[in-house]
């Protein structure tokens, strides 16, 4: 496995306990690393020199150990008003995406337009789902948790320099965090997990944990050991197809983990957290969308006491899938309605690019090498 060394570690990939300890190795207080982590998260500090209540000593052990942002943002590229991509380059020269999904209008929050971040967890991805853009190129490795971390203060500093101000906290202007970009979380597990503790801690980002949801193809072991992870975050797995024909017809994962290996782990998860899990089922023209399709994840959907969440297909160029029509799309949500599923379908306005990561850094990575 390709495993990327920096050549000095983000600050990012600290967590209160593992920078503790790094000072006190060093001789330094303990107490120092609270400093440090409200300095990086409550006041969104960018190097070290602004840190005024460190000391020199540490804040010379600091540079010399450590970077603080491992990543550069080198295109934001708006669709509408209600999607924003932001394409991040990252000390090896791989591009990954971080996308801003406003809420549609008339589903406001207080103070402003709701915001959902979909973060990347790797560069590439090595479950090559047929329909999808972020495995077209395959696998080249797994982020960092601290370039994680890194696309939410990247896209938090974006937001608030577009409202024109000071950031009132860090994370203003973000509601909700989805691992939902490009990569499959569960193959990276430990950074994931890292990340989302940073996330959430009161001394990190400070983020509800309901508002964080990791998405996966359906790793089934790696959803089993996902549970005993105490932050309560929420679980969204990738469906696609109710049958294994069908989803092993458009997720080679399925060969590996098959329904009736995946379906009970998503139940033990359920069981073990007492949580709603959430089933995500993209609509695919005459692969996924037939009635037959709806009552068959209608079933599954019941067993596991979960929530659809129904995705018109997003096309992606050069890949002959397509969006079902509208009409299509209501006789498949008509039979989730009678059986009594609970489900959400995806508004088509503005979601041009939404769910399509992948294909802005195919792009770039393209254009260089041409
Ligand atoms: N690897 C994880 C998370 C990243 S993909 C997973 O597969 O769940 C996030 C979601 O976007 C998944 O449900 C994925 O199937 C979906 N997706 C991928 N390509 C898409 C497209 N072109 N249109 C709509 N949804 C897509
Ligand atoms: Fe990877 Fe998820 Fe895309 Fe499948 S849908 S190729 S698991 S990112």
């Amino acid at each position: 496995m390709a495993v990327f060394k920096p050549e000095k570690e983000s600050l990012y990939a600290e967590t209160l306990d593992s920078l503790t300890a790094k000072l006190t190795e060093q001789g330094l207080p303990s107490f120092r690393a609270g400093q440090i982590m409200d300095w990086l998260y409550r006041k969104g500090a960018k190097d070290f020199d602004s840190m005024s209540n460190l000391p020199l000593s540490v804040r010379k052990w600091l540079a010399d150990s450590f970077c603080i942002m491992p990543a550069q943002m080198v295109l934001a590229k708006a669709a509408g008003d209600v999607t924003e991509k932001l394409l991040l380059e990252l000390e090896d020269g791989s591009y990954i995406e971080t996308v801003i999904l406003r809420a549609p209008e008339g589903d406001e929050a207080e103070d402003g337009a709701r915001q959902t971040l979909c973060v990347s967890s790797q560069v590439g991805c090595a479950y090559g789902c047929k329909f999808c853009a972020s495995g077209l190129d395959g696998w080249k490795r797994n982020l960092l948790a601290s370039e994680i971390i890194a696309q939410v203060m990247t896209a938090a500093a974006h937001i608030a320099e577009q409202r024109g101000g000071e950031q009132a906290r860090t994370l203003s202007g973000i509601d909700n965090i989805v691992f939902m970009g490009m990569g499959e979380p569960l193959a990276n597990f430990d950074n994931v997990v890292r990340a989302v503790e940073i996330l959430h801690a009161q001394w990190g980002l400070g983020l509800g944990a309901r508002r964080i949801t990791i998405s996966t193809s359906g790793i089934a072991p790696q959803i089993l050991k996902l549970a005993e992870v105490p932050v309560q975050f929420r679980l969204a797995v990738s469906l696609h197809g109710a049958t294994n024909e069908v989803r092993g017809a458009i997720m080679p994962v399925n060969k590996a983990y098959p329904l009736e290996v995946l379906v009970p782990a998503i139940k033990k998860f359920a069981q073990t957290r007492g949580r709603m899990v959430t089933l995500e089922y993209i609509l695919i023209e005459d692969v996924n969308d037939a009635l037959s399709h709806a009552a068959a994840l209608a079933d599954i959907t019941r067993e596991l006491h979960a929530h659809v969440n129904l995705i018109p297909y997003n096309p992606v160029p050069n890949l002959p899938w397509k969006r079902p029509n509208y009409r299509r799309q209501k006789a498949f949500a008509e039979v989730l309605s009678r059986a009594k599923v609970s489900f959400t379908i995806r508004r088509q306005k503005g979601d041009d690019i939404d769910a399509a990561c992948g294909q802005l850094r195919l792009r770039m990575e393209k254009e260089r090498t041409a």
